[in-house]
């Protein structure tokens, strides 16, 4: 699991750090790194992210 920041809420503790799914892992489910909440497939957040103002700032992540 690779954990990011995202220019995006979490929907129940609105963090902003997410668990994202690595390469080799099956599980495609991205979840909130402080709550576990589910909040979307990586499909998803691929169009979230497309749709995000590029303003936001990069994506930091970390191993
Ligand atoms: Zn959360």
């Amino acid at each position: 699991m690779l954990k990011v920041t995202l220019a995006l809420r979490c929907n129940v503790c609105g963090g902003e750090q997410f668990m994202l799914p690595s390469p080799a892992d099956t599980n495609e489910d991205i979840r909130c790194a402080d709550c576990a909440a589910f909040k979307c497939k990586s499909d998803d957040l691929e169009r979230t992210m497309a749709a995000a103002p590029r303003a936001a700032g990069p994506v930091r992540a970390s191993l």
